[in-house]
């Protein structure tokens, strides 16, 4: 069994399955704030938000920055839910002081200054697969932020690039027993990166939870269609609450 990590009274790991729930990126507060009295009501025990977002291209929306920083803040007092947001560079760490959990993007796995300044913090890190790494570098990555002192890291699958088109990415369920075998770092899934597409999320989700994992990550939207970024991607909340329904059934019947 991986170690359980706690996150202000929230545990990931240890035997829970915790889900992260939450929009791509933090647009306005009124949008902050339903989305995650919706997801909390669902039973999601940490929200997830963009601030800073690490895009393919320097075109497409950055993230509202400080200003998401503030909102997911707001949205963590409103409900109680302790928070999950990306950090793109270590010179950004002071502003991250009331997060709960820093995400490293995908795009930023191999990023060792970044690993290893975060290491030298006392905060979960949620670490998530580069879309071209092996389990191996995923771990070695993870050894970055261990050995500046920081044990608290979740692993995160979020798909690789195949030669697969038709999904965004392809969801290495492998890696879950894999890296479970490698390691007692608690492992999550994120669907929504790996399928790029709504209606593959739900089955996803639910065979992420058979494989065993100690959780996972979905973004919802209350209003996908106009989502800044990744709508195509977004559950409603009512998905949601349906979804989880049904993983927590997969989730009696594996034990
Ligand atoms: C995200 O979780 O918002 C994200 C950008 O994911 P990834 O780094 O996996 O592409
Ligand atoms: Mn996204």
């Amino acid at each position: 069994m991986s170690k359980a990590i706690d996150i202000n009274g929230v545990r990931i790991g240890g035997g829970n399955f915790t889900v992260i729930a939450g929009p791509c990126c933090v647009e306005s507060e009124e949008q902050i704030l339903q989305i995650a009295r919706c997801v909390k009501q669902s039973g999601a025990g940490l929200l997830r938000g963009g601030a800073y977002k690490g895009r393919t291209s320097p075109y497409d929306f950055q993230g509202l920055k400080e200003e998401g920083l503030e909102l997911l803040l707001k949205a963590k007092k409103a409900t109680g839910m302790p928070v999950v947001t990306e950090i793109v560079s270590a010179d950004h760490l002071p502003l991250f002081e009331d997060i709960d959990v820093i995400q490293v993007g995908a795009r930023n796995m191999q990023n060792f200054e970044l690993l290893r300044a975060l290491g030298r913090t006392d905060k979960p890190i949620l670490l998530k697969r580069g879309m071209a790494n092996t389990l191996r570098e995923l771990l070695m990555s993870a050894e970055y932020i261990k050995s500046a002192g920081n044990n608290q890291v979740i692993l995160c699958e979020r798909g690789i690039r195949t030669f697969e088109t038709y999904t965004r990415n392809t969801l290495d369920l492998s890696a879950v027993p894999a890296l479970k075998a490698m390691t007692d770092l608690p492992v999550v899934v994120d669907p929504s990166h790996a399928a790029g597409k709504e209606f593959l999320v739900a089955p996803l989700s639910m065979a992420a939870a058979a494989a065993g994992a100690d959780g996972i990550m979905i973004e919802v939207h209350n209003d996908p269609e106009h989502a800044l970024c990744d709508g195509e991607q977004a559950i409603t909340p009512e998905q949601f609450d349906e979804v989880i329904g049904k993983i927590m059934k997969i989730r009696e019947i594996i034990g």
